[in-house]
């Protein structure tokens, strides 16, 4: 079987939006979000916090995907898409057709794939202990995402963000609670001054 016949299993996909968080906040971007997460976060944007069973889960072959695709770069979302087993071969099948790519992830499950994918770490360890962080993220992601809701989510972090000090880090409010939640963040910024605020600025402007 070819790498293009290959299937994943699909929750959406949508073209030419901007990424709306952290470091690449405001590129032109398209968006291929994987189905399926267990964590299970109270607030998921996404609808997985009780675990999804009825939302969509289409199973498409990556030629598809790829002929669907508008901007220069690729935002592999979810759900959680290391869950994925055929997320490396997505990954290389985007970069042969010279897309740049992202993914973003919860970090609680490792599989290698190309070091030319940006990753952005957004650790849900506080929220669900049974999803830890998998170590080998601390070293390959390259910004971290943490959404803050009560100003205590990073203590949990703190050694790896501090052995890493080359990592982006961004604080982002989270959405339902964001009068309170923006006041902790910049608190929390009067103490880390290199870590910058993240807003979900797709949310302000009315984009997915
Ligand atoms: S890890 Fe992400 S996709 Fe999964 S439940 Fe939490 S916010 Fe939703």
């Amino acid at each position: 079987m070819s790498i293009l016949e290959i299937k994943l299993p699909i929750h959406e996909t949508f073209q030419s939006t901007v990424q709306g968080e952290g470091y690449w906040s405001g590129t032109l971007v398209d968006f291929i979000r994987l189905s399926g997460c267990p964590v299970g976060c109270p607030w998921c944007d996404t609808g997985y916090a009780d675990g999804g069973k009825n939302l969509p889960r289409v199973e498409r072959p990556i030629d598809e995907l790829l002929g669907e695709l508008k901007s220069p770069r690729v935002v592999i979302s979810g759900g959680e898409p290391f869950i994925q087993k055929h997320l490396p071969e997505l990954v290389q099948a985007l970069l042969d057709a010279g897309k740049k790519v992202h993914i973003e992830t919860s970090g609680s499950f490792w599989q290698e794939v190309s070091p030319e994918a940006w990753i952005t770490l957004s650790p849900k360890q506080h929220i669900n202990p049974k999803y830890p962080v998998q170590p080998q993220f601390w070293s390959r992601s390259n910004e971290v995402k943490i959404v803050i809701e009560t100003g205590r989510e990073i203590e949990l972090y703190k050694e790896h963000l501090s052995a890493h000090p080359d990592l982006y880090v961004y604080l982002q409010p989270e959405w339902n609670r964001w009068s309170k939640s923006l006041s902790l963040i910049l608190q929390m910024l009067q103490e880390k001054p290199d870590y910058k605020l993240s807003l979900q600025t797709h949310k302000y402007i009315g984009v997915q």
